[in-house]
């Protein structure tokens, strides 16, 4: 379990010293006060640093590794530009962080600092005529995210207790994190900090457009500096100290009972990095909402079918922890009478655009409940004409917008990819008309109130859709799962893995299982809507007709999950079909045991995930 909130407050520095060893600049690691905003004292956020960073003190060169995907290490060793024993800088974004420190470390780096540019912001930026927060909705110079290093895409839940439930007492035994969490140190900083690091790179090893071409994401937006990649002349020396140790954590759980033997969750996190107005207040804002007016609903008569249960979780910040351990402690209830899984982080990051992270199979329910949410962006329609219509932006001609791919992030994490639970994130995000301080002390009630969501119509929304599929999970007789849009999502992935890499691989059987796939769930699907008029009105077939469909339609997403073991090298995570990529940790990906073979060059092995994912889908399709 993580370093616990009470534990002396970590002692973090960075300096940078001149050949001569004066010491030249100590970043302040520090996000001042601002006096319209009260709740953003020092006191009220932990002072920065990263969840399960290695303790240490290194001294090093400097070298710049641009985002710090394994791809930006892979481009700089490919230029000769070796990051051994160095220090590494890079920004924040596209990747999880934790991915940044072990792309670091499979590198040889001594010590990993990653900063907030301003390139992460989009049009919100000073560059584009926009004051910073709290004249603005611009980023705060001094803005720092904090956040855990574990390494997500591989071990999620408490580092010691893998793949069972870290209980209090001695029975539990606890294995050693290596491999779960890093052995080099890092910190997190804030543009302004990360300045004068930068500057001092300038002028030394290859240019932006020398190591990624012309218009390369290289260079970042901060103004008089040139993003070289160094390695710096100057030395810097990075300090990390923290204290770890086991402390409780508390996950509230409620249930509304209901009369069958179905479950459906419901869940958002508690804790958080400082006041978190957004991550994730706003997500339990809703959550109250949400339990306040199911509680209005029961006290009025209102009857569930399937049992619903509410979970407050804690300590999603170090590495979904609170979700993960009751996931693995309730494993077996969960697997039998779990149909589904409904989370909530943020509610929203101050953009007004649904949408949604999550099993194919849910796709058209969200869909459908965003209809009868009315926009809270203004606009005269409804959530989902405005979800429509930003995602036809991205994808012009699309008849409707899917979900997207379920990687990790958030508490969905051990419910899908441990267990083949159907699950859902959804959230109001897309276009924001401002700059969302994530994990800084600046993600505060004042920000929100402001810029993120004056008049707390996102909120509100987000209530009402949570509301609604609840209401809607707990009492359809059939459930609203559509098999078709997880076979056409399937097809897509199938047909693109032909045009990767260089081998040549042959993806034959892979689509021909698909297609039997995809044929037999449209069979399913028009059985079903011909039964119901359609899937989501909740009519009276006769009871062993809706009891048969059901075990077929729960039987799909756990149909997906491995029958022995799990993903190569991660062995938890039991879905064979969608996990979050090796190395994006956020991102989802599709056949992951195949990707991971073609990065490899493993062709064999390639193969032999194809035939396997194959087989698998063929069961899923024949139970249909
Ligand atoms: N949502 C958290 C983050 O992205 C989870 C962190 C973790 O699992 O360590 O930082
Ligand atoms: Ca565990
Ligand atoms: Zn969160
Ligand atoms: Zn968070």
């Amino acid at each position: 379990m993580p370093p616990s909130t009470s534990a002396p407050r970590p002692q973090n520095i960075i300096n940078q010293y001149h050949t001569h060893h004066q010491n030249a600049f100590k970043a302040g690691l520090e996000e001042p006060a601002i006096p319209e905003d009260p709740t953003s004292l020092p006191s009220n956020g932990f002072r920065p640093f990263h969840g399960f960073s290695a303790n240490g003190k290194v001294t090093a060169e400097l070298v710049y590794a641009n985002f710090g995907t394994i791809q930006d290490f892979d481009l700089l060793a490919a230029k000769g530009i070796s990051v051994k024993d160095k220090i590494v800088i890079c920004k924040y974004s596209k990747i999880f962080r934790g991915l940044k420190v072990r792309a670091a470390e499979k590198y040889g780096a001594a010590g990993v600092i990653i900063y907030s540019d301003p390139q992460e912001d989009g049009e919100w930026t000073e560059k584009n005529g926009h004051l910073p927060y709290p004249h603005g909705p611009a980023r705060h110079p001094n803005a720092i995210q904090r956040g855990s290093v574990d390494y997500f895409s591989i071990a999620v839940g408490d580092p010691t207790t893998p793949g069972y439930p870290s209980l209090p007492g001695k029975d539990t035994k606890r294995k050693n994190p290596i491999g779960a969490i890093p052995y080099t140190p890092s910190l997190p900083i804030s543009y302004a900090d990360a300045l004068p690091f930068l500057k001092a790179l300038d002028g030394h090893g290859l240019t932006p457009e020398e190591i990624g071409g012309s218009g390369s994401d290289w260079k970042g937006e901060l103004e008089g500096v040139g993003y070289f990649t160094g390695p710096s002349k100057v030395k810097v020396t990075l300090a990390n100290e923290g204290k770890y140790e086991y402390t409780p954590i508390y996950d509230v759980i409620g249930t509304i009972k209901g009369t069958s033997d179905e479950v459906i969750v419901m869940g958002n996190h508690h804790d958080s990095w400082s006041c978190g107005a957004v991550d994730p207040v706003s997500g339990s804002a809703a959550m109250n909402e949400l339990v306040r007016g199911l509680g209005r609903l029961v006290e009025m008569g209102w009857k569930n079918e399937r049992t619903l249960i509410l979970a407050s979780w804690d300590d999603e910040e170090y590495g979904l922890l609170g979700s993960t351990e009751w996931v693995e402690e309730n494993a077996e209830m969960l697997s039998n009478h779990c149909v589904a899984y409904l989370n909530v982080d943020g509610a929203t990051n101050g953009g007004d655009i649904f949408g949604g992270t999550g099993s194919p199979l849910l796709g058209s329910v969200l869909r459908s409940v965003a209809t009868l949410i009315p926009s809270p962006a203004g606009n005269s329609g409804t959530a989902y004409d405005d979800w429509l219509a930003n995602y036809q932006q991205s994808h012009p001609g699309a008849e409707f917008p899917h979900l997207e791919l379920m990687g990790t992030g958030s508490d969905y994490t051990a419910f899908f990819d441990h267990l083949g639970i159907p699950s859902l994130d959804f959230r109001f995000s897309g276009k924001s008309s401002s700059v969302f301080h994530y994990h800084s002390n600046y993600d505060s009630y004042y920000w929100m109130d402001k810029f993120g969501d004056a008049g707390f119509k996102k909120h509100h929304a987000l209530t009402q859709a949570w509301g609604v599929l609840a209401v809607r999970l707990a009492n359809v007789k059939i459930l609203p799962f559509e098999a078709t849009e997880y076979a056409v999502t399937l097809e897509k992935y199938a047909s693109e893995l032909k045009v990767r890499g260089k081998i040549k691989l042959d993806t034959r059987p892979l689509e021909e299982s698909v297609a039997r796939f995809k044929s037999a769930a449209k069979k399913l699907d028009s059985k079903i809507s011909g039964l119901s008029g359609t899937s989501q009105t909740s009519v009276s077939p006769p009871t062993w007709a809706v009891t048969k469909l059901n075990r077929k339609l729960r039987g799909i997403e756990p149909g997906f999950l491995a029958k022995k073991g799990g993903l190569p090298g991660r062995e938890w995570f039991k879905h064979i079909v969608f996990a979050p990529g090796l190395w994006l940790g956020y991102g989802g990906v599709v056949f992951p045991g195949i990707l991971e073979a073609l990065d490899d060059g493993d062709e064999e092995e390639a193969h032999k995930w194809v035939v396997r994912i194959a087989d698998t889908i063929d069961e899923v399709a024949k139970s249909l």
